[in-house]
């Protein structure tokens, strides 16, 4: 939006801040599929849709932030990020 009062400005862009969230687009089945129904992070049955960046941290609730986890996975991450949940550790010898 060009011109209009810097007040009519400021409500405008309140109004997309504060937009309700948009229901989801991407399929559950697909992002199953995709992965062969196992858990991304330890092969188990996915039972769950894992946020890899919760949305608590900015994450989009869109496909391309949504793998298949199981049930211990899902909630012993939680809403973490992955770095922190699950550190790359240099092999130990
Ligand atoms: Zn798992």
């Amino acid at each position: 939006m060009r011109g209009g009062t810097l007040y009519q400005r400021k409500a405008a862009a309140a109004r997309v801040r504060h937009r309700a969230p948009q229901p989801a687009t991407y399929s559950r089945e697909t992002i199953f599929a995709r992965w062969g129904y196992a858990c991304c992070y330890c092969d188990a049955r996915a039972e769950h849709l894992d946020h890899v960046v919760p949305i608590s941290k900015g994450g989009a609730d869109a496909e391309h932030n949504l793998v298949p986890s199981c049930a211990a996975c899902n909630l012993d991450k939680g809403a973490q990020l992955l770095a922190d949940w699950a550190p790359i550790r240099p092999p130990s010898l």
